[in-house]
């Protein structure tokens, strides 16, 4: 029976399934947050009847404290609301799955009080791996991994400790532009990049998508959550997204995780580990899908894949320049202001400009976060 979940992010793609998942297993929701959306935060809070509600935009908290006045629960607002969201005593496990930087503080909130985390949001660990991960090995809190891929290799390493493991084998969809070049990926429009075959995301992580920058992202990711250093992770192609990901073994045995794409089988896995619960998502058919497919990544046309690797063997505050250059890249490129490549450009930029600190603290990854969003943010 999984204890009471604290959903931070829970308007967004991740969070809404996450709903669904407890929904069907009749978990309770003690705490909800996200950015803004007042509207769709009151039907929440009216459904799940959390003890508490923190909204990030302190006008979009006062909207939804008044539309909540006749209940009980509690409306918090800005970062402290979300610290408490992320502690909030009766939370046995907590979901992070807001998008972005503004989930890092919550999240070792919430390894500091010892919950187990579903971790949704990659960020964290992309700018402050080596932080989060020596803190929960300090406090004893447990991350298990909700993106799709970390969650197929945890499931692939479960009961072998990671005894014997040569390497990790990161599969990705291409995304939408698989097989064009980097000439022909100049002229690509947001409502092109905005339309992923397999997923269905919100704008940043299939804009990501769309360049590979999410799996460069997901690299860091696994490099931390799983201890691996970056030459024993491999991108591989394989554009059904059908095996998550795989992890090779010392004899050359490889074991994949397979199953339809519908993140709620990683979220549920997440939140029931090591339980299995009843399937959240339809069953696999493997004849109805006949052939899988498996190619190497193009690093000549996705440029921002072959950077995050690189970010990936600089360590210190490089992943966390990277990921805030390229949140305000993806951004300019949304509005409009830059080109599909610009967004590489600007964020090869950053990572070159803004000075290195190897053995990075909490401050240094915040100031770093800041200097490379002013530097995209000046120099488009
Ligand atoms: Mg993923």
């Amino acid at each position: 029976m999984t204890g009471a979940i604290s959903v931070l992010g829970s308007t967004g793609s991740i969070g809404t399934q996450t709903l669904q998942v407890a929904d069907n297993l009749n978990i309770p929701v003690c705490a909800l947050a996200a950015n803004r959306s007042a509207e769709l935060l009151e039907i929440q809070a009216r459904k799940y009847a959390p003890e508490l509600v923190a909204v990030y935009d302190r006008d979009a908290a006062r909207d939804l404290a008044v539309r909540l006045r006749d209940t009980e629960i509690e409306v918090v607002q800005g970062e402290e609301g979300l610290l408490r969201a992320a502690s909030l005593e009766s939370a046995e496990t907590v979901v992070t799955a807001v998008v972005g930087t503004v989930g890092l503080r919550p999240t070792l909130e919430a390894v500091r009080t010892k919950k187990r985390i579903a971790l949704a949001n990659k960020e964290t660990l992309v700018c402050a791996g080596e932080l989060v991960m020596s803190e929960a090995a300090d406090r004893g809190a447990e991350i298990i991994p909700v993106d799709s891929e970390h969650s197929a290799i945890f499931q692939c390493l479960e009961d072998k400790g990671g005894a014997g493991v040569k390497k990790i084998i990161l599969t990705a969809s291409g995304g939408p532009f698989r097989g064009k070049t980097h000439a022909e990926l100049q002229s690509v429009t947001p409502e092109m990049a905005l339309k992923h075959p397999n997923w269905n995301m919100g704008a940043k992580v299939t804009i990501d998508s769309a360049t590979m920058m999410n799996k460069g992202l997901e690299f860091i990711e696994a490099m931390h959550l799983f201890g691996l250093e970056p030459g024993r992770i491999q991108v591989l192609v394989h554009p059904q997204s059908i095996v998550h990901s795989a992890v090779m073994y010392r004899d050359n045995s490889v074991i994949a995780q397979m199953g339809v794409p519908d993140m709620r089988i990683p979220i549920q896995y997440a939140l029931t580990y090591p339980e299995r619960g009843p399937a959240p998502a339809p069953e696999l058919s493997l004849a109805e899908i006949g052939k899988l497919t498996f190619e190497e990544p193009d690093l000549e046309a996705f440029k921002c894949l072959g950077l995050a690797m690189e970010v990936a063997g600089m360590g210190g505050n490089a992943g966390a320049v990277m990921n805030a250059a390229n949140e305000e890249a993806v951004r300019l490129f949304l509005d409009g202001k830059i080109s599909f490549n610009g967004i590489f450009e600007l964020v090869s930029a950053a990572v070159e400009k803004i000075k290195c600190i190897d053995k990075a603290s909490l401050e240094d990854i915040l100031a770093s976060d800041l200097a490379a969003r002013e530097f995209v943010k000046s120099n488009y």
